[in-house]
């Protein structure tokens, strides 16, 4: 039978300010207000802004009430709980357990939601999106990390959503670049984030059917949006020896996981279980 678990939510503790982080790739990205660019256009793929998790906020995203205060000591035995069922359903990989373990997934809810942020259950992140399941966004984060002991390189994550996929991936890879097309969301994420000053963890705004030329090419990349297909451009963007993990419309009819595999030889694709994600959809909004 499904419960809630015992979550004790204290009071709200302001997170302590925290210092900017520079955005590596200001050099390389202008920012541009609004959806058309503005003067010279970038050479990126990404219409506006890079910012690396840590950067402060400007005060206009400021006004979301602040949700993500901390549960308390509760929260890690929540979340120890949480992976062991993962563990029971097959989920093995240490690296992603550990991240899985560390990264507080109630920081991410609004409060309303807050004592269900541990159960396997995906949940509403505001503009008509979802944070997936635990167990499907383990199971993305263990493809990805199939047969790796080390940390990935350089990672692109499509969707970035409310950030937590985003966060676990900073514990991954070396470097991560998580494009959002809907800029509520991005403000969203880098609120979200700033409490854990994830460094190595750069957010984009901007359409990621187009991928992130600049970051180019992945260890990884992996969407947590689905398409009709997986566009060519991912594929192209993704180092020999990398993979990519999406949800995307198969032949059958519906969208299943498809993990793409590039080598020296060529593409190896390969369609795995029947998902559910929302839409993978072009330009910004
Ligand atoms: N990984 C996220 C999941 C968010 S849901 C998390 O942990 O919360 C998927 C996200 O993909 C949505 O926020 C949606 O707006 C975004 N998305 C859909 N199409 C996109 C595109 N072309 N480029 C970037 N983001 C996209």
């Amino acid at each position: 039978m499904k419960r809630n678990l015992p979550v004790s939510i204290p009071s709200a503790n302001p997170p302590r300010p925290r210092p900017s982080f520079p955005a590596n790739l200001s050099s390389s990205v202008q920012p541009v207000v609004g959806k058309s660019h503005g003067g010279s256009a970038p050479k990126a793929s990404v219409v506006a802004g890079v910012a690396s998790a840590g950067e402060k906020l400007p005060r206009a995203s400021a006004q979301r009430p602040a949700v993500s205060s901390g549960m308390g000591m509760d929260s890690q035995a929540v979340r120890a709980a949480m992976v062991r069922k993962l563990q029971a359903q097959g989920l093995a990989h240490p690296a992603v357990l550990a991240a899985l373990s560390s990264v507080e997934r109630h920081r991410f809810v609004d409060s309303a939601l807050a004592n269900q942020a541990y159960e396997d259950t995906s949940l509403p992140i505001g503009l008509g999106q979802t944070i997936s399941k635990p167990n499907v966004v383990a199971r993305m984060l263990e493809l990805m990390c199939q047969g790796r002991t080390q940390k990935l390189g350089r990672v692109l994550e499509i969707g970035t959503g409310c950030g937590y996929q985003a966060a676990l991936l900073s514990h991954l890879a070396r470097e991560v670049y998580s494009i959002e097309r809907l800029r509520g969301l991005h403000d969203r994420a880098r609120e979200n984030l700033r409490w854990f000053r994830l460094s190595n963890l750069h957010l984009l705004f901007g359409d990621g059917m187009l991928g992130y030329a600049q970051g180019a090419p992945y260890a990884a990349i992996i969407a947590a949006a689905g398409g009709n297909d997986i566009p060519q451009v991912w594929i192209d963007q993704l180092a020999v020896g990398g993979r990519l993990v999406a949800p995307a419309r198969t032949e059958t009819g519906h969208q299943n996981l498809v993990v793409i595999d590039k080598s020296d030889t060529g593409i190896v694709r390969t369609v795995l279980e029947p998902v559910l994600f929302v839409p993978l959809k072009s330009g910004v909004a």
